[in-house]
C-alpha cells in the first residue's frame, strides 16, 4: 500500500540507452506509467505515434504552450518535445508512480514544478561507447550524430542537478541498479514504513 505516487524522471544523452531502460524498469514495475512524450520530431522506422512518442505538428505544439498544456517542454536537437501536464496531475491523483524520459532543460522544469521528484543521469561509459550506440541503433545521418555529441557533453557538464547518477555498462547491471534505487523510494513511500 502506497501512500503517493512518485514522479521519477530519467535523463541523459541521446543513445545512452534511455528508451531500453524505460522499458525495461516498466517491465519490472507494471502498476508504473511511463509519460508519453508530444514532439514534432518525424517518426524514426520502427516508431509508432502514440507507444514511443505522440507525433504531432509544429502549430499543435505552439497552441500547447499558449494553452499551458505541457508540463515542461524544450527544444532538442531542433525539434520540440512536451510532457502533458495532464498525464502527470493524473498519475499522482491515481497515486501511482510515473516515469519520464526528458532532456536537462526539462527537468529543470520538472525541479521547480514538483520539487519531490527524483531525477535520475543516465550516463555512458564513455564518449566512443556513445558513438558507437547511435550508430549501431542505425537511426541518425552522420550530422545528427555529431549533433547529439555535442549535446552530450552540454548534458553531462549539468548532471550535478540529478539526485543519482547511474553508469549505463552492462544492462542487466544498471537496470539492477535503477530496480533498487526506485525500489527504495517506493518503500519510503510506503504508509508502513512512515
Ligand atoms: P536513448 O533512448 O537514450 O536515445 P536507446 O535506448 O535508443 O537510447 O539505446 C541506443 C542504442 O544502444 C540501442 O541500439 C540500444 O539497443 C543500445 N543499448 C542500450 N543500452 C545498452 C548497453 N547497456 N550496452 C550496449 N548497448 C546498449
Ligand atoms: P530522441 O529524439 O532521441 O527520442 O530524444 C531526444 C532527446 O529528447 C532525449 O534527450 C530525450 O530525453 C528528450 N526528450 C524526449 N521527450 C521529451 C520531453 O517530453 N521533454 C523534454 N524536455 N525532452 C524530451
Amino acid at each position: 500500500m502506497k501512500k503517493s505516487g512518485s514522479l521519477f524522471v530519467f535523463s541523459g544523452p541521446s543513445g545512452v540507452g534511455k528508451t531500453t531502460l524505460c522499458g525495461a524498469v516498466i517491465k519490472h514495475f507494471p502498476d508504473m506509467n511511463y509519460s508519453i512524450s508530444y514532439t514534432t520530431r518525424q517518426p524514426r522506422k520502427d516508431e509508432h505515434d502514440g507507444v514511443d512518442y505522440h507525433f504531432i505538428s509544429k502549430e499543435e505544439f505552439i497552441k500547447g504552450i499558449d494553452e499551458g498544456r505541457w508540463a515542461e517542454w524544450a527544444k532538442v536537437h531542433g525539434n520540440y518535445y512536451g510532457t502533458s501536464a495532464e498525464i502527470i496531475e493524473k498519475s499522482l491523483k491515481e497515486e501511482r508512480d510515473i516515469l519520464l524520459d526528458i532532456d536537462v532543460q526539462g527537468t529543470r522544469q520538472i525541479l521547480k514544478r514538483f520539487p519531490e521528484s527524483i531525477p535520475i543521469f543516465i550516463m555512458p561509459p564513455s564518449m566512443d561507447d556513445l558513438k558507437g550506440r547511435l550508430e549501431s541503433r542505425g537511426t541518425e545521418t552522420e550530422a545528427s550524430i555529431r549533433e547529439r555529441l555535442l549535446n552530450a557533453e552540454e548534458e553531462i557538464a549539468q548532471k550535478g542537478i540529478y539526485r543519482h547518477v547511474v553508469v549505463n555498462d552492462s544492462l542487466k547491471k544498471t537496470l539492477d541498479e535503477l530496480v533498487s534505487i526506485i525500489t527504495a523510494y517506493r518503500r519510503k513511500g510506503d504508509v508502513r514504513n512512515r
